[in-house]
């Protein structure tokens, strides 16, 4: 181990910060020193920041999305079209979705996707949850907006199974060629699915 360049809070700041994603030790090394000098700018509020949202930041016990109110602001905004649910693994994808501004259904937030070789079953999704809301006269589209990953798309199937006999249509996301996207430089399996999924123009 080198040797300590700081006192011990100093050093304790730097390892809490290297556990961020995307902030390896060099990186969390650099942000703590950015910190202690902007101590008045940066430090102090984010500190304060960060203790706001320790003390109010709940998990909306509808979607599971992540808020400072229960239900969540989604949930609880009148505009938002209650016949549709989007439903995602994580709140990051929620985030994702909201900043593409691509839908105004509301939203329903798995914690995950199934994943029989980490030991991940439905028991640990908030699947229930999901298939009572299904249920409700309301709701008529159940939209999968899961990865096109090997998980994602087994969670997707499953949860299109258990949604068989609920009055609900299932859709899930077109996969494709992205927006921008070259031919040439987009995968087989993505260009095979494109393919298979080609819409009609005229
Ligand atoms: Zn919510």
């Amino acid at each position: 181990m080198p040797a300590a360049v700081a006192g011990p809070e100093i050093e304790r700041l730097i390892q809490l910060l290297a556990r961020l994603p995307g902030l390896g030790p060099r990186s969390a090394r650099r942000a703590a020193l950015h910190l202690i000098k902007k101590r008045e700018a940066l430090m102090t509020p984010l500190s304060a920041a960060l203790q706001v949202a320790i003390d109010k930041i709940q998990v909306c016990a509808t979607c599971g999305n992540i808020d400072t109110q229960n239900p969540c602001t989604v949930c609880t905004d009148p505009r938002r079209d209650g016949s549709i649910i989007v439903v995602v693994a994580d709140v990051a994808d929620l985030w994702a979705l909201e900043r593409a501004n691509a839908t105004n259904g509301r939203y329903h937030v798995l914690g995950a996707t199934l994943s029989p070789l980490d030991g991940v079953g439905p028991q640990d999704l908030t699947i229930d949850a999901l298939v009572k809301r299904a249920r409700d006269p309301q709701v008529s589209e159940i939209i999968l907006a899961l990865n096109a990953t090997v998980d994602g798309q087994t969670t997707a199937h499953y949860i299109t199974d258990l949604l068989q006999d609920a009055n609900v249509k299932v859709t899930r996301l077109a996969h494709g060629v992205p927006v921008g996207g070259e031919l040439e430089y987009v995968d087989g399996g993505t260009l095979a699915h494109a393919l298979a999924g080609r819409t009609t123009v005229s």
